[in-house]
């Protein structure tokens, strides 16, 4: 099969054929019909989280934001066959250890990254471990297309949002970084019954933000947020959310709450922080502040995330900005580097 394999740090991915992959006795072996190239294969593809002691095996196939149909099914699998249509989280759990029997797949004791530690979908097929309890099979009205982005942007901003902040109709919302994550969460908070304020530093990314639901938005780079939004929202906003996971964007999303505000931090700091950022803790005391962090989405939040897709309530096929080939996957990762990718970017073609 074809596959886009990474053979050194910050090298071109190396156009290949590969073995077809063999079925776990547990899983099944899934035809990629869309696959999304995220920051977190952009990041591992830098070598960015060494420091965090991310050091895939290589070579490797990377991508996590996997949809497509099962074309072969291991014997031990009996609730999931041939031709199911399917949508696979980044995060795999083994199912058994003690926070998944609570319901929180998502912090398994035991995980795999498909794109990391096991084989992602930059290729033509991908073998799916456990996949009873990591796959789930997608409604007719949930094409491959608009799946691919709900198995790790979408639904993170969605645990954030709606479980991790409990956002309220009728709060207000400041989503920092517009990138997938941010502008997933602006269109979930919109959707809640939220008025959202977004900000980056890139006005065409602001405008998709307008598009998908924030009714304000900052651009950073000419003007303090904090104060802006302190000032449209006369004192400050329930929630936010960070997006991005900067020292800056940390700062300012706390800055910008107001007594009793919620911050959910969802993204990852870089290699310059090293996941310490100094807090304002005596206003945080003071104001009852409350921050969360949120990593990816328990399994039993899909069928209500699935329902809103369902009846149109979201549609995070509009965050697509482009379908790539698999051969195109090295100009989306330069895209990357440069932060000039508007929205979600889809390898459909193989
Ligand atoms: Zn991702
Ligand atoms: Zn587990």
């Amino acid at each position: 099969m074809r596959a886009a394999l990474m053979v050194g740090q910050d090298e071109p991915l190396a156009m290949s054929e590969v073995d077809f992959p063999r079925v776990p006795p547990d899983g099944v072996v899934v035809k990629l019909d869309a696959c999304g190239v995220c920051r977190t294969d952009w990041h591992i593809w830098k070598g960015h989280w060494d420091w965090l002691g991310v050091h895939p095996r290589l070579p490797l196939i990377l991508g996590h934001e996997m949809a497509g149909v099962v074309v072969e099914v291991g014997g031990e699998v009996r609730n999931l066959h041939v031709g199911n249509r399917v949508v696979a989280p980044f995060h795999y759990s083994c199912g058994l250890c003690n926070r998944c029997q609570a319901g929180f797949q998502n912090l398994c004791k035991r995980p795999q990254f498909p794109g990391s530690s096991l084989q992602g979908g930059f290729a033509e097929y991908v073998p799916v471990p456990r996949a009873e309890v990591n796959l789930l099979v997608l409604p007719d009205s949930v094409d491959s297309l608009a799946a691919s982005t709900l198995g790790c942007r979408f639904m993170t901003a969605f645990h954030g949002t709606v479980e991790i902040a409990q956002l309220r109709p009728g709060e207000r919302i400041a989503v920092y970084g517009c990138g997938g994550v941010g502008l997933s969460a602006v269109m979930i908070a919109s959707a809640l019954g939220a008025e959202v304020i977004a900000v980056d530093i890139d006005d065409v990314k602001l405008e998709k933000a307008h598009e998908v639901g924030a009714s304000f938005s900052v651009n950073s780079s000419s003007e303090d947020p904090v104060a802006a939004i302190k000032e449209f929202t006369n004192g400050g906003v329930e929630v936010t959310i960070d997006a991005l996971g900067i020292e800056e964007t940390v700062q300012n999303s706390i800055g910008t709450l107001r007594v009793r505000g919620r911050h959910v931090q969802i993204g990852l700091t870089t290699a310059k922080e090293r996941g310490l950022v100094a807090m304002p803790i005596d206003i945080i005391v003071a104001q009852e502040i409350r921050i969360a962090g949120c990593h990816g989405m328990p399994r039993r939040r899909y069928p209500d995330l699935l329902r809103m897709v369902d009846k149109g309530l979201i549609q995070p096929a509009s965050l697509i900005g482009q379908e790539v080939s698999l051969e195109n996957v090295n100009s989306v990762l330069d895209g990357m580097s440069s932060f000039e990718n508007v929205g979600f970017s889809v390898i459909t073609t193989w």
